[in-house]
């Protein structure tokens, strides 16, 4: 078995009574500690902060036992499908192709929990000792995962991934006898909800129009996928063409009952991927978003809740938002103060072809809208609070701002010649001290599903996790799964989906941050801290 030298093994033991071994769980007794701010202003308008440090007992319980698992993508004959399913036959088989430039060996560069370290501690000298995170906690291998799904075109993938032109010939060429086995399952096919220039590849769709049949087939597609290659666990993640938004209609899709009964009667508002959603939470596997669209109306959301089913999205967080969160975080930490951030992307994929027409667009450019917010509002000293009238008043940019905000716009425009290449140019003007300005031009060449495909990886290993993972407040009784939304996973996600009336934290150190805490409280261990490292207090 060529993946059985590649299986996890535990390679950390953590000596605390606060953690306990058992054949099949880690239990861990953890204090979480956090600061607690009340905020007042007194008649003259001072602001007082009364803080109180509190401390909150958790137990947490981690599955040791990895389950068998499957990734089951809707769009599997898509650029990031193929793009997928060839990284891991690559990988699984260590298929190795020639090209220009030499030898190319497969990997899973990208990939957060494959490709990246983080730090477990120090050693004896004082070094920072650094693990990589797959080695944290037990977790799927993803040479492990058996991939399938769903795409409205029928195209085996071996044909599918010459269409996507994003592999080098040499590989795709070693690859055909693996990925012509892989043919999609029938898809929905709502023509309302993509762009019209999709249809000519729709030869693969579920027949007819009722919408409940198209639930059960997909629940069943479910099923017998877990059944026929002997699964423990599935994923289903939506990597397929952006759908416009769907309308949030009272009666239709507010509530979880509501939107069950629309789907019964067939309502027009319910989209594809709402569909796909609803069958993975009633067959009880983690759902995943890597699309803009508002997939999860307020009913997906209570029937997840309801049935204690896991759910994440929206968007994949591949390129240019990533910089954006980041550079942003930079220049506001630091004090300096964005002005305008624009964004101007083209790019020759499907991809770019389905978001071509203003409705789909539309999609990409809400999830692309808010990806700032957060850290201006965190800077109340450069960003000044809005009057609500002021806010409600000006268009586009500033609208529903409670506070002063950046002019930001994004672009997107289809030009087929520049293949699976994206190409984003942005332009950072800011204003620093007394009045100057600070202009950043950065110009981002990648290609798209190359950085996609591990974004896939992580966001499908992290959410079997999250399966693995219960919790309780010291002394109750029963352990409880985690929150339905994912929130964990938003460091891949470009507009976090969050608890209802939750704001999302777009930060990408945060997000990162939480994810390793996350990972040390299953193991009993507190966050790293450079108080030390930094004073040298030793
Ligand atoms: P693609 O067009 O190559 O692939 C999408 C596939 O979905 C196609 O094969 C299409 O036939 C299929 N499809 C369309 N509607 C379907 C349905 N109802 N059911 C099943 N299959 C359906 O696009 P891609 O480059 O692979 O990107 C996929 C998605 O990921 C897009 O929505 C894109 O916006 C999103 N995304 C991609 C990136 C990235 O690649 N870097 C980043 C963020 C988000």
């Amino acid at each position: 078995d060529p993946t059985a030298a590649r299986r996890p093994t535990e390679s950390i033991h953590v000596e605390s009574p606060n953690l306990t071994y058992t054949d099949d769980a880690l239990l861990s007794r953890y204090t979480f500690h956090s600061t607690a701010v009340d905020k007042q202003a007194d008649a003259q308008g001072h602001v007082k902060y009364s803080v109180r440090p509190v401390e909150r007992e958790l137990e947490f319980k981690t599955g040791r036992k990895v389950p068998k698992t499957g990734l089951m993508l809707v769009g599997l004959g898509g650029n990031n499908g193929t793009t997928l399913t060839a990284t891991i036959l690559a990988n699984r088989h260590n298929i190795s192709w020639g090209t220009r430039d030499g030898i190319q060996t497969p990997n899973y560069l990208g990939s957060l929990v494959r490709a990246s370290t983080m730090r477990l501690g120090v050693d004896a000298q004082g070094e920072d000792v650094f693990v990589p995170i797959s080695d944290v906690l037990p977790m799927v291998h993803p040479n492990d995962l058996t991939v399938g799904g769903w795409d409205i075109s029928s195209m085996s993938l071996d044909k599918a991934a010459r269409r996507a032109k994003v592999l080098e010939y040499d590989l795709q060429r070693q690859l055909e006898p693996y990925l012509k086995e892989y043919t999609p399952l029938p898809s929905i096919y709502y023509p309302t909800f993509i762009n019209a220039n999709q249809e000519e590849r729709a030869d693969n769709v579920i027949p007819g129009s009722d919408k409940q049949a198209h639930l059960d087939q997909v629940r069943a597609d479910i099923r017998n996928f877990k059944r026929d290659n002997d699964l423990d666990q599935v994923i289903v993640l939506w990597t397929a063409n952006t759908e416009r938004y769907s309308l949030l209609v009272d009666g239709v899709n507010d509530t979880a009952d509501n939107l069950l009964e629309s789907i019964r009667t067939s309502h027009a508002e319910v989209s594809p991927s709402t569909i796909f959603a609803v069958a993975a939470i009633l067959e009880g596997v983690p759902y995943v978003n890597g699309a803009p669209q508002n997939t999860f109306v307020p009913g997906a959301i209570e029937l997840a809740e309801r049935h204690k089913a896991f759910v994440a999205g929206d968007d994949f967080k591949s390129g240019q938002t990533k910089v954006k969160s980041v550079l942003a975080e930079y220049l506001v930490n630091a004090g300096i103060k964005p002005l305008l951030i624009a964004s101007y992307n083209h790019l020759g994929n499907n991809d770019g072809k389905n978001l071509s027409a203003p409705e789909q667009f539309r999609s990409k450019e809400i999830s692309k809208a808010s990806v700032v917010d957060d850290m201006v509002e965190a800077n109340s000293l450069l960003y000044k609070p809005l009057a609500v009238k002021e806010a409600d008043s000006k268009d586009g940019f500033v609208k529903g701002h409670s506070t002063e905000h950046p002019d930001h716009c994004v672009v997107i425009k289809y030009l087929p010649n520049c293949g699976d290449d994206k190409k984003a140019i942005d332009d950072y003007t800011s204003e620093i001290g007394m009045g100057g300005r600070n202009t950043l031009a950065i110009y981002n060449t990648c290609q798209d599903s190359l950085l996609a495909t591990p974004l896939i990886i992580d966001l499908c290993l992290l959410a079997e996790l999250m399966t693995r993972v219960t919790y309780r407040e010291e002394g109750s009784a029963d352990y409880e799964p985690m929150y339905s939304v994912l929130g964990l996973l938003s460091y891949m996600l470009k507009a976090p989906l969050t608890k209802p009336g939750k704001k999302p934290i777009n930060s990408l150190n945060r997000q990162r941050q939480a994810l390793e805490a996350f990972l040390r409280a299953c193991l009993a261990l507190q966050p790293v801290s450079d108080l030390v490292t930094f004073t040298q207090m030793e």
